[in-house]
């Protein structure tokens, strides 16, 4: 076999809603394995804690439109007034070195690069409710001083993103950390072999879940 059919690496997109909580669950699987986490470019300003190429390298607008003009994204969005872009060259280099790869974006991106590599797992993680997500955008914004019109920005895109976790391969919800975290682990783990065992998580499976979040959003 050549070294290239032995290459078993995937590439993984998660999605989630901003105040989803799923930050602490993508730190317990990289705890556990070895997965490369993309960093993105991004022209938000940089929040309290952030480091330049840790949570993202933080670039101007002209930077990002030149990165753009050069092909350097294998897919970039906006959201919220904010430019977000995933550069092409690391997510390429870790999957040919055979390491997995984590794509952390917002559903639009995450559809772009499913339509280029569709052997790419893409996992929505749901919030218990949108109430949910309101409240922890609320407290967060008491540390990094995101202003009410952000904070209601980011609360606009919170149900058109949960409509389209009909179209991921995989959705979970996060509602008791414990579980959300065995779910996270078992949908990575067995997308890697193929998927079978996963029946329970897929988007027509989790259909009543996602119905009845936006139901009572
Ligand atoms: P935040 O500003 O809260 O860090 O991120 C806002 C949203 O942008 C989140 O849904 C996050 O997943 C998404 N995001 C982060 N990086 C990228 C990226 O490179 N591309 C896209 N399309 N979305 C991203």
């Amino acid at each position: 076999m050549s070294e290239a059919e032995k290459n078993t690496a995937r590439l993984f997109i998660i999605s989630a809603p901003s105040g989803c909580g799923k930050g602490t669950l993508i730190a317990e699987l990289n705890k556990r394995f070895d997965v490369y986490n993309s960093v993105s470019c991004t022209t938000r300003p940089p929040r309290e804690g952030d480091k330049d190429g840790v949570q993202y390298f933080f670039v101007t607008s002209e930077r990002f439109d030149e990165l753009v003009s050069k092909d350097g994204f294998l897919e970039h969005a906006e959201f919220g007034d904010n430019k977000y872009g995933t550069p092409k060259q690391p997510v390429e280099e870790n999957l040919a070195a055979g390491r997995d790869v984590l794509l952390e974006i917002e559903p639009q991106g995450a559809f772009q690069v499913k339509a280029k590599r569709p052997d790419a797992v893409s996992l929505f993680i749901l919030p218990p409710s949108v109430a949910s997500i309101e409240r922890r955008l609320r407290r967060r914004a008491v540390d990094s001083g995101e202003t009410e019109a952000q904070i209601q920005r980011r609360l606009k895109t919170v149900v058109p993103d949960i409509k389209r976790a009909y179209e991921y391969d995989y959705v979970m919800v996060n509602d008791d950390l414990d579980k959300a975290i065995g779910d996270l682990l078992t949908i990575y783990r067995l997308s890697k072999e193929g998927g079978a065992g996963l029946e329970k998580f897929t988007a027509a499976a989790m259909k009543n879940t996602i119905d009845e979040v936006l139901e009572n959003a």
